[in-house]
């Protein structure tokens, strides 16, 4: 038996439909008038000044933010750069536009700054469905197991780790723990930790969490798609379940698959991940076509689509109350951020010798 299914019957997971349930009661940032648009940007980047503050966005965010952030001298990346730049950058108040895990991973790394987000609400389904109480007494039950987690998930969950991990450098990680002859206890996303135990062959026990967006990807709807487009590359994000990454002819990180539309020979591309990526995919590759990979079809719930509820609560209004008013600071408990900080350094020290 294989090391995922030895651990499926006994899981202790949060139940799937009440994730699903969370996610779609979240109530999207609204659209703004294009005035009200030049309004706040100008209000933004006189507040982000005044305050010493500078704007961290992640891919999935929607596309003014991460335009507003470039503009003003911030950033737009993946979790793990997210966190590096913010750890880098001189800027005493870092306002991060993503989701809860994200400004904590701020404020692990970065004790001395004020960490605001513009929403404290935007939560993430992979660490929903890893929540540290259940999570803690899984580990101790298998204190033979390296316990490495992915970056989607809480602090107290990372405090708990022996290592943290962003789907840049998973694999990679795996790999040279395997080879160190050690087991690992991965959580919480299940396909990126199928994934990864495919290709490395390490022994893996995993956890069962996923990610609402990328499991809405449909392998039958998909291997359709593809017909109709021979001439496209197929670029899938490894939280997307396995039959959809068996598809893929290029698995890999958000910034993987922005790299990879930018130096593909390939003029079309399929895209699994969420569809915020669009606005870097043709930054990098303006006359690339891109199609989202589909989320209809056979299987498909009524909240499917590609793009995350949680991300889409970032807006510029709640950007600008958030600065003006001070609100939403990050806060993590100083014994939990300490024993946290101990595996996200290790994340960044080892993708330092990658
Ligand atoms: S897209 Fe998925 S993994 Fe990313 S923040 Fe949303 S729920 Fe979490």
């Amino acid at each position: 038996m294989s090391p995922l299914k030895s651990n499926i019957e006994s899981f202790p997971c949060v139940s799937e439909d009440y994730i699903r349930g969370l996610n779609q009661s979240v109530v999207a940032a609204p659209v703004v008038s294009a005035s009200r648009k030049r309004v706040l940007i100008e209000k933004i980047k006189g507040l982000l000044k005044q305050q010493d503050a500078v704007l961290v966005a992640h891919y999935y965010t929607h596309n003014d933010l991460q335009e507003l952030a470039e503009a003003t001298g911030g950033f737009v990346s993946d979790s793990l750069d997210m966190a590096r730049f913010g750890n880098e950058h001189p800027a005493s108040t870092l306002l991060v536009a993503g989701v809860r895990f994200m400004g904590e991973t701020a404020k692990i790394l970065n004790p001395e700054k004020r960490i605001l987000m513009p929403t404290l609400q935007a939560e993430c389904s992979l660490d929903l469905s890893c929540p540290a109480e259940t999570f803690v007494p899984f580990c101790d039950e298998h204190p033979d197991r390296t316990v490495v987690v992915y970056a989607n998930t809480s602090a107290a969950v990372k405090a708990r780790a022996d290592w943290v991990v962003t789907s840049s450098i998973g694999a990679k990680l795996v790999k040279h723990l395997h080879e160190r002859g050690e087991k690992i206890l991965w959580a919480p996303d299940k396909y990126l930790g199928s994934y990864i135990q495919k290709v490395t062959g390490a022994d893996m026990l995993l956890w069962q969490g996923f990610c609402v967006v990328h499991d809405e990807f449909k392998s039958g709807e998909l291997e359709k798609l593809r017909q109709k487009h021979p001439d496209a590359a197929v670029l899938v994000h490894p939280e997307s379940p396995d039959e959809v990454i068996a598809q893929a002819d290029v698995v890999g990180s958000t910034t993987a698959l922005i790299n990879a539309v930018n130096q593909s020979t390939a003029e079309k591309f399929i895209v699994a991940t969420d569809n915020g990526i669009f606005y870097k995919m043709r930054q990098v590759a303006p006359g690339k076509k891109l199609i989202e990979a589909p989320t209809g079809g056979s299987g498909a719930s009524c909240s499917s689509c590609a793009h995350c509820g949680w991300m889409a609560m970032n807006g510029l209004e709640n950007i600008a109350t958030t600065l003006e008013q001070g609100c939403n600071e990050v806060t993590v408990n100083e014994d939990v951020r300490v024993k946290a900080y101990q595996s996200v350094k290790r994340m960044i020290d080892f993708s330092k010798t990658l």
